[in-house]
């Protein structure tokens, strides 16, 4: 057998894709109410309503009548 120097301990290919800051990468869709930037990506469809305004929609909501 010829002796050659080749560690193939790990086989795999390199992976150098490494996103630093992963939730800057989309921006956020701001608020239908307050204009404040919510936690929903620009892409979501409907009405964005920042935590604080979906929270008061709901509260609204339930006491309509
Ligand atoms: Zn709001």
């Amino acid at each position: 057998m010829a002796a050659g120097a080749e560690p193939t301990d790990q086989t795999g290919p390199a992976d150098p894709s490494d996103p630093a800051d992963p939730s800057d990468a989309e921006p956020r869709a701001a608020c239908v109410l307050c204009g404040k930037p919510t936690d929903l990506p620009d892409s979501t469809p409907g009405r964005t309503l920042c935590p604080r305004c979906d929270w008061e929609e709901t509260v609204n909501s339930q006491c309509t009548g």
